[in-house]
């Protein structure tokens, strides 16, 4: 039977074993042939001497040549251990070997872990997915989703699956259209999630359900995003928001202890409005502190026209401490300036709190006594630095909430083995869609109101809160979720809201308002991107490190090389045809 490659040790001395694997490594010295044989579970040297049969065989063996080795496991010779290998006590000495298959010259080397171009990564996947890193991912990646189902299990939940093949049901984002060949002129969606079929999985009485699925949103990439990905998504009924908070928190607690070993703490929970305005973001990064502070009344009487004008229109002046920033140079503090001008800063003022005096970009304004109270405001201390950013109060909240991580990368803050997981919860439940000015759901339009808000409604739609909460980790959003509207006339009520006439919502959710209409029982739910959550538990990877077969930032596959042209019979059994390009 084939020994693996990464479980031999010194206890296994003169064991008859058989191993296969890829060549990562070949060495000829001292008259003898070593070769690091390569499987998913490790690295065994195994040593071809010229007195067998195989010597010359062995000789030609190449990097990735594909081999089954027969032989006996000796303790390596003493002073020729390598402790950084688990199987570095021992060797497997060769009597026979067999090649079962050549490998041509790959085009990058797969024995190390050189940066190599990504798209040539990509294109070569499977020569990158034999490489250590990616090979641990995959097996974190299973880890943490067999524990999530061993989680929900335990917990009575079932997995159930929904079609891949559905109806739009928009969240927010482009649909991936299907068209059909049999319904000429049809299409159907690809799901960007499940959201409506698990609804109606809880009208349908299952009560507990959760899925790890795949879902599609045609959006352009971005660098923690992939257009395709896996979700964890759960549904329960007759439950509250606090409930579904419960089941979800454990889970992750659950999944850190039985896939990394780590215990977490209890998750703190913050408003939405909280975290606005203490870390200008509804995804704080809570590594670290560096919490943000209003310093207006600092400058109530200042002569500097920029925060004049900004705070007579109502505006704010938010300072941000740069832990040990006043090191940083004159050129540094402009790159900084741009760096916050490309976040969407109008400008920005620094001030150095360096040893031998301070500095600033807007000395002549900011005096000694401005200092002191910015220094007691930001708890700076001498060598940092306070970065003041002056506009509209959520414009000047949101840059300095992005230059918090940059400042906190810089500073050293962002430790990739430190999990902050937290609560976000009371969003509002509409915010204003910026290209109409009217409102559109912050979540989306099956979250249910804070209790009691209905009456809100027509009057006041912008203070309705929701019945909404995400859960984030590490400045990332790993998931949203929300106690559901179950009853018809309500979820009409915001579809008409939202400017849908009653044509539209029949047209596209009058099976979902049926189906309410059965006995909905109240329920909740909520969705977590388990690539991300992969992404942070590994160390802050690029996402597509922790995806077998990710799109590159153009969207497309390299490897298989989509999307591709197809035959034009194929596109006329769809009864469609291809418009000319646009010029
Ligand atoms: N369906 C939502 C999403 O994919 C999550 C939820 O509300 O359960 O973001």
């Amino acid at each position: 039977m084939k020994n693996s490659c990464g479980a031999l040790r010194a206890s296994d001395e003169e064991k008859a074993v058989e191993l296969a694997g890829w060549v990562n490594v070949r060495r000829d010295h001292g008259g003898l042939i070593f070769v690091d044989l390569r499987d998913r579970d490790g690295i065994t040297q195994v040593v071809f001497a010229p007195d067998r049969a195989s010597f010359s065989e062995a000789e030609r063996l190449r990097h990735e040549d594909v081999i089954r080795v027969r032989g006996s496991v000796r303790r390596r010779p003493a002073g020729t251990e390598n402790s950084k290998l688990p199987t570095g006590e021992i060797e497997v000495a060769v009597d026979e070997l067999e090649v079962l298959n050549r490998s041509a010259v790959p085009p990058f080397q797969v024995n190390k872990d050189d940066d190599v171009d990504e798209n040539l990564r990509m294109q070569y996947r499977y020569l990158d997915l034999r490489r250590g890193p990616l090979q641990h991912n995959l097996m974190l990646r299973h880890r943490i989703v067999k524990a999530m189902r061993d989680f929900f299990d335990e917990r009575t939940f079932i997995e159930i699956e929904t079609p891949m093949l559905i109806k739009s049901t928009p969240e927010g984002a482009r649909d991936f259209l299907v068209p059909s060949r049999l319904h000429p002129g049809s299409f159907y969606a690809l799901p960007q999630s499940p959201q409506l079929l698990k609804q109606i999985l809880m009208i349908a009485g299952f009560g507990r359900y959760m899925q790890i699925t795949r879902c599609m949103r045609d959006e352009d990439s971005r660098a923690d995003r992939q257009t395709e990905f896996t979700q964890l998504d759960v549904e329960l009924s007759f439950c509250t928001q606090e409930e579904v908070i419960e089941v979800m928190e454990s889970c992750m607690r659950y999944v850190w202890k039985a896939a990394l070993g780590v215990e977490l703490p209890a998750f703190p929970r913050l408003s939405h409005a909280q975290a606005i305005a203490t870390y200008g973001s509804d995804k704080p990064d809570l590594r670290f502190g560096l919490e943000l502070q209003r310093v207006d009344e600092v400058f109530a009487q200042t002569e500097f026209a920029i925060f004049k004008s900004v705070l007579s229109a109502d505006g704010a002046i938010i300072a941000l401490r740069y832990p040990g920033g006043a090191a940083l140079s004159r050129r540094d503090f402009d790159a900084l300036v741009e760096t916050a001008k490309q976040n969407g800063a109008k400008g920005m003022v620094w001030v150095a709190l360096a040893p031998d005096g301070v500095k600033s970009s807007a000395s002549k304004f900011i005096d000694e006594s401005a200092v002191a109270k910015l220094r007691e405001k930001a708890q700076a201390e001498t060598g940092d630095a306070i970065l003041l950013f002056a506009d509209a109060t959520d414009a000047a909240l949101a840059v300095a909430g992005k230059m918090r991580n940059e400042v906190a990368e810089r500073a050293g803050l962002r430790d990739p083995k430190t999990f902050a997981f937290a609560w976000i919860t009371d969003f509002p439940l509409f915010e204003v869609d910026e290209a109409t000015g009217k409102p559109a759901p912050s979540h989306h339009p099956f979250t249910a109101p804070a209790d009691d808000q209905w009456t809100l409604l027509e009057s006041d739609p912008f203070l309705m809160r929701a019945q909404h909460y995400d859960m984030v980790l590490n400045g990332y959003e790993l998931g949203s979720g929300s106690i559901r509207i179950h009853k018809a006339e309500y979820q009409r009520k915001i579809f008409a809201m939202l400017g849908l006439s009653p044509e539209q919502v029949e047209d596209r959710f009058g099976f979902f308002l049926r189906a309410l209409d059965y006995g909905a029982p109240p329920h909740g739910g909520m969705a977590l991107g388990i690539d991300r959550i992969v992404m942070v538990a590994v160390g802050d990877a690029n996402i597509r490190d922790v995806i077998a077969f990710p799109k590159n930032q153009l969207m497309r596959d390299v490897m298989m090389d989509a999307p591709s042209p197809v035959p034009e019979q194929l596109v006329r059994d769809l009864s469609l045809r291809i418009a000319p390009p646009k010029p």
